[in-house]
């Protein structure tokens, strides 16, 4: 069995991998990894009459699409015709061919555009998955071809309570973005339980949510009134429930069958027995990719060092390893290895570290800087997670500070009491800053010199960019990197302060610092594929019967984020694209 932590060499193929003879199991279609890849394959599999087994090697099914924001990024869907949002296919092209420059694929964007809409919509129809527009631009909204709205969808919330007993086997969100140590609260409800007392409305929305909660709690292990990625993940659950799909939990990948030329099935690891299991139609890798797996990232993201990631424990490049095995290859032709987002790291009781997301609340409002090992601004702000540390990686290499860099976001407590800081929560959640400092997750200065020092910057230099950033604070317009320039600043910003909605002065001792890193939320380097997500050989040719979706496959984004979504939404038409190619073909016999 292919370990995590390791990674295997590009074998040149290899007839006859995993053994000819009997086999313990048939179906038509086998889908290993249960995140939004696995689960929308194994869905259409389903639509499409065939027989399907999909594996998950852990207990629950969701991998990191369950704790995530469940947006998907698919231009020209039904729900924006229906908003009238102005999109089309030609303006899509041509917003990505601007957003990926060089790295465009003109064979992968013709295939995630020309099925985008047909494939949310058969993921949609008949089936307890739902998405709803939300009101997002494209990640830069001044580029031709972008949209104010129309391309970013969201699953809709759903109730656990529909899934009996099974609400269990639905991977958690991350405990630390729950409240009260379960309850989940989707970006709507934010504003309401930041201001409960604020209006009849706020208030009637929290305490019915508190009670439902309570309730909840007395039957299961976490509240039902569920959102985001959890809630995509259990109406996907939900919906295979409901077909003759077979779901094998505990049940990891080992190798592929690869025998007369093609993929036949695979090894899978059950109740402690390897089982041969025969797929007629195909396999379909969606594992995640190896943002868990230290080789693999030094192998193929070394350029891009990190050691942080947000994604799921069990993502260790399983599939990719298993696909090398009989002859697959690998794409680092990309911009980046992966998405990412600034962390910042939490410790716990026991002194283990923990990288914990952007801030969800303060993410781009108006009176943070982020500065280098000098206490210089290097970005703005208010762009996307991706950008922001895009732009660390670009500065490192730039001043050469390369492994050493070391950026901090610098605020006042002005601004750590409107909006929060990383963990800490706004105002009255967070009155006292101690347990942070004790902890040593924020540095604080009684004055900028004292936190420039305390976090190993250079005074004069942190002092100065604060300076600077706050006479554009009063101008509105910040004339080095235009914070608060574009509607996708905005968006984050807050609307009532004026002139600059992501622009407000940083002069409210004490000063605070929070130290972030770069992780991933995922890998995006991956498996070489064809526009019908066909796995490619090392000669360029699809290996028959061989599939890959999700992050298990090469980005079409190319490690770039023009749109939020912009991984579960191509991860959803190259499954799509996936089982049409392979349902076309026909069984093996
Ligand atoms: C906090 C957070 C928020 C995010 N929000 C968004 C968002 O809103 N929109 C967006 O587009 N992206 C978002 N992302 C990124 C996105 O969630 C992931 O890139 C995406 O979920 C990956 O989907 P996947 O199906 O490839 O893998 P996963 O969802 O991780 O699923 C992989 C599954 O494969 C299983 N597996 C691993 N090895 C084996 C094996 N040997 N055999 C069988 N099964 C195996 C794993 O256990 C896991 O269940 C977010 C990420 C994070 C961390």
């Amino acid at each position: 069995m292919l370990k995590g932590g390791g990674v295997s060499e590009t074998a040149g193929g290899s007839p006859g991998r995993g053994g000819a003879g009997h086999f313990d199991h048939e179906t038509d279609l086998l889908v290993f990894g249960s995140g939004v890849g696995g689960l929308a394959a194994s869905i259409f599999g389903t639509k499409r009459g065939l027989r399907v087994l999909l594996c998950e090697k852990s207990e629950q099914v969701g991998g990191t699409t369950a704790t995530s924001g469940g947006i998907v990024w698919i231009p020209n869907t039904r729900q924006s015709r229906e908003a009238n949002c102005g999109d089309s296919e030609e303006r899509a092209r041509l917003y990505l061919k601007i957003e990926l420059g060089d790295y465009y694929r003109s064979d992968l964007i013709d295939a995630f555009l020309g099925s985008g809409g047909e494939a949310l919509a058969a993921l949609e129809d008949g089936t307890d998955v739902k998405f709803d527009l939300v009101g997002w631009p494209d990640y830069h909204p001044d580029q031709p071809g972008a949209l104010p709205k129309g391309r970013s969808l969201q699953a809709r919330s759903f109730d656990g309570r529909e899934l009996g007993d099974d609400f269990k086997r639905v991977r958690p969100p991350i405990h630390r973005l729950m409240l009260l140590g379960g309850m989940s609260i989707g970006a709507d409800e934010v504003p309401h339980f930041l201001r409960p007392f604020s209006s009849w409305k706020s208030f009637k929305h929290v305490t019915t949510k508190l009670l439902r909660y309570a309730g909840d709690r007395l039957r299961y292990p976490r509240g039902t009134d569920i959102r985001n990625g959890n809630a995509l993940v259990a109406r996907a659950y939900l919906t295979l429930k409901k077909t003759k799909a077979e779901i094998w939990l505990n049940s990891p990948l080992v190798e592929l069958i690869h025998e007369g030329g093609r993929v036949s099935g695979a090894v899978v690891c059950k109740d402690g027995r390897n089982l041969r299991i025969r797929a007629t139609c195909g396999v379909v890798l969606a594992t995640g990719g190896f943002p868990r797996n230290p080789v693999m990232r030094e192998k193929f993201a070394s350029h891009f060092p990190h050691q942080q990631t947000l994604a799921f424990t069990g993502n260790v490049g399983d599939g990719i390893n298993a696909a090398l095995a009989v002859g697959a290859s690998v794409d680092t032709h990309l911009a980046s290895p992966g998405l990412w987002t600034p962390s910042s790291m939490v410790r716990d009781a026991q002194g283990n570290e923990t990288a914990v997301i952007y801030g969800y609340l303060d993410r781009g409002k108006p009176g943070v800087i982020a500065v280098d090992r000098r206490g210089r601004r290097f970005v703005n702000e208010s762009n996307s997670y991706h950008d922001i540390v895009m732009a660390m990686f670009n500065h490192a290499r730039e001043t050469g500070d390369g492994k050493d860099a070391l950026y901090h976001f610098v605020c006042d407590r002005n601004f750590v009491r409107k909006y929060g800081l990383g963990l800490l929560r706004p105002s009255p959640m967070t009155l006292s800053l101690k347990k942070w400092i004790d902890s040593k997750y924020i540095t604080v200065g009684d004055t900028l010199e004292e936190l420039a020092k305390g976090i190993g910057a250079d005074p004069k230099t942190l002092a100065a960019s604060v300076q600077r950033h706050n006479e554009f604070a009063k101008t509105g317009v910040d004339l080095d990197f235009g914070k608060g320039s574009n509607a996708y600043n905005h968006n984050l910003g807050d609307p009532g302060v004026k002139p600059n909605p992501n622009l407000a002065p940083i002069d409210e001792a004490p000063y605070i610092a929070l130290r972030i890193h770069a992780a991933t939320l995922g890998t995006t380097a991956g498996l070489k594929t064809d526009g019908d997500a066909c796995v490619l050989g090392g000669d360029g040719r699809p290996i028959p019967g061989l599939y890959a979706c999700g992050n298990e496959l090469a980005s079409a984004m190319r490690g770039l984020y023009p749109g939020g979504g912009v991984t579960l939404g191509p991860a959803i038409v190259f499954a799509y694209r996936a089982v049409k190619h392979l349902a076309a073909q026909g069984k093996a016999t």
